[in-house]
């Protein structure tokens, strides 16, 4: 019998003494997290509990340039079954340390770092679960649908990165802007986010959180190059190539 071997997703980390990539766990997303993008999607922004769904570790992908002398920034080919593939610009944070039950006061202890992230999302199925009442799998959780800046770690004793609620979290296609807000628009912030997460599920190191989008999603074509920044965090980068089938 011949073995199988699973490749470890990783995220490249920068800033940090001790180690050079970030081995991806599980990746959780918070579902209408700015309220003009929940009132673009159709629903009533009042305050209510988070919601969250998951994409796989593996829809992950650097979209960081890796070696700016080549322009090696990444392709995400065009996904199957699809005719409405959609930009969501995203702070993400990278779980450092596991827990169950955190307190908001405790929530950042919990964070190794952030990146800048896009949730690529096949909106007509997004569309067609919501209507049936069914999973949104196959609308968010597909491959490349999570491409990811590398992570930069959290202001600490060896430096790292600051992320004051006033950083503009922004998304540009083909260089016009799309999407623009900052974070502290958030319904629920970090802190809250991670606390209440981690009611639901252990949280673990490696996990990833995708903290939702602001306003003005809207669809990709094949050719288009997007970037994804906030604040001081590397740039998230990617065009859309064509399927690859
Ligand atoms: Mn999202």
């Amino acid at each position: 019998m011949t073995s199988i071997i699973v490749k470890q997703t990783t995220i490249p980390i920068l800033g940090a003494a001790t180690a050079s990539t970030f081995p991806v766990a599980r990746i959780f997303c918070v579902g209408r997290n700015y309220r003009e993008h929940a009132i673009e999607m159709g629903s009533d922004p009042d305050r209510e509990p988070p919601f969250f769904f998951m994409k796989p570790a593996d829809a992950a992908v650097n979209a960081g340039v890796i070696d700016a002398a080549r322009d090696g920034h990444l392709v995400v080919p065009y996904p199957p079954q699809t005719a409405n593939l959609h930009f969501e610009g995203e702070l993400v944070v990278a779980i450092g340390k596991g827990g169950s039950n955190i307190a908001v006061k405790d929530a950042d202890s919990h964070v190794f770092g952030y990146a800048v992230g896009c949730d690529l999302t096949r909106r007509d199925l997004q569309a067609d679960a919501k209507k049936k009442g069914r999973p949104w799998d196959a609308g968010k959780a597909f491959e490349f649908s999570a491409p990811c800046s590398p992570i930069v770690a959290k202001a600490g004793d060896s430096g790292g990165i600051q992320i004051p609620g006033s950083s503009i979290l922004s998304l540009e296609v083909n260089g016009v802007r799309q999407q623009e807000t900052t974070l502290d628009k958030m319904i629920w912030n970090v802190p809250q986010t991670i606390s209440y997460l981690s009611t639901l599920f252990r949280l673990k190191p490696g996990d990833l959180l995708m903290t939702g989008t602001p306003s003005g999603v809207g669809g990709l074509e094949i050719g288009d190059n997007v970037k994804v920044s906030c604040g001081d965090l590397p740039l998230c980068e990617f065009s859309i190539g064509p399927p690859d089938v």
